[in-house]
């Protein structure tokens, strides 16, 4: 299978990348584009740049979901260009370089030598414009909206709506064909925060790994993210063991330990034991006066 377009809706692309089974996104306006992630390295990236220059030669601005490196590491293809994040330059760089080694080491263990080098040489080109809240950015004829969410997936994931098409551009809040990845995540606040994505019922729904789906399939997978963020609080609220929820989660045994080992990650560890108080000094409780009610004579007849 080779990289392959699919229109989700006008002139909304989504580009089905064989590599980690990935989905990048181009939204065209009347004067300008947006390109929704840029893929694992330089090659895919200028992979990517090339299928986007069949398709329009607008100007280009680039969004990353997040600073996983599958998401920001084909940017340099891209040149000059606004580049939208949640997560500042700095950190881009910063976990970028830890990931650059983490998966170059782990595609050579895999014996894939070629793509480790791409990896490894890949230039990291950090974000320029930030995302706090919302931004509207207008493409010419239509408007799409750069939205921060969660803590979610990870602590800097950010969504592209299309309003005017009915599209969601989730990045990797929401994976189709494959678990949510729970590695950096945040189990507990992830659901909701999908959740209020969907609340707009977005017809259509590209995440950032697998098939671009229907509102109903978004609606299924949150449901799913729901019951495990609560089989995570009730194993951490002992009303649950861990077995019990390995066997009945609703992503499988290895996405489940993923979340109940995250869950252990980010809680803080137990107060320490309040010392004993010290022992007050005895002070002698204070006289008891007691009034005699005879010594009050009134005379009511002066
Ligand atoms: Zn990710």
């Amino acid at each position: 299978m080779s990289d392959r377009w699919i229109e989700v809706a006008p002139r909304v692309w989504a580009l089905r990348v064989q590599e980690l089974d990935q989905t990048l996104g181009l939204v065209i306006g009347d004067e300008s584009c947006l390109v929704i992630d840029t893929g694992v390295s330089a090659e895919a990236g200028y992979a990517f740049a090339t299928a986007i220059r069949e398709k329009t030669d607008l100007p280009w601005q680039v969004a990353y979901t997040h600073d996983h490196f599958d998401h920001w590491f084909g940017t340099s293809a891209f040149g000059e260009a606004a580049i939208w994040a949640v997560g500042d330059g700095a950190q881009y760089i910063a976990r970028g370089d830890e990931q650059r080694q983490a998966w170059a080491a782990r595609y050579r263990r895999e014996g894939r030598e070629e793509k480790a080098r791409d990896i490894a040489r890949s230039k990291l080109v950090p974000p320029n414009c930030r995302v706090q809240g919302a931004v509207g950015l207008n493409l010419g004829g239509r408007t799409v909206v750069l939205r921060q969410a969660g803590l979610a997936h990870s602590d800097n994931d950010l969504v592209i709506e299309v309003p005017d098409a009915g599209v969601l551009f989730a990045g990797d809040l929401l994976e189709n064909g494959a678990a949510p990845s729970y590695t950096g995540a945040f189990p507990y606040e992830w659901p909701q925060a999908v959740e209020y994505l969907l609340s707009w019922k977005p017809a259509v729904v590209v995440p950032g790994h697998g098939d671009p789906a229907d509102y109903w399939w978004a609606r299924a997978q949150v449901r799913d993210m729901a019951e495990t963020a609560r089989m995570c609080a009730e194993v951490a609220q002992g009303f649950l063991t861990e077995e019990e929820a390995l066997a009945h989660s609703p992503f499988g045994e290895a996405t489940m330990r993923a979340a109940l080992d995250r869950c252990k990650e980010l809680t803080p560890p137990p107060p320490p034991e309040p010392e004993a108080p010290a022992a007050k000094p005895q002070t002698p409780p204070p006289p008891v006066v007691v009034y005699d009610i005879f010594d009050y004579d009134i005379d009511l007849t002066r």
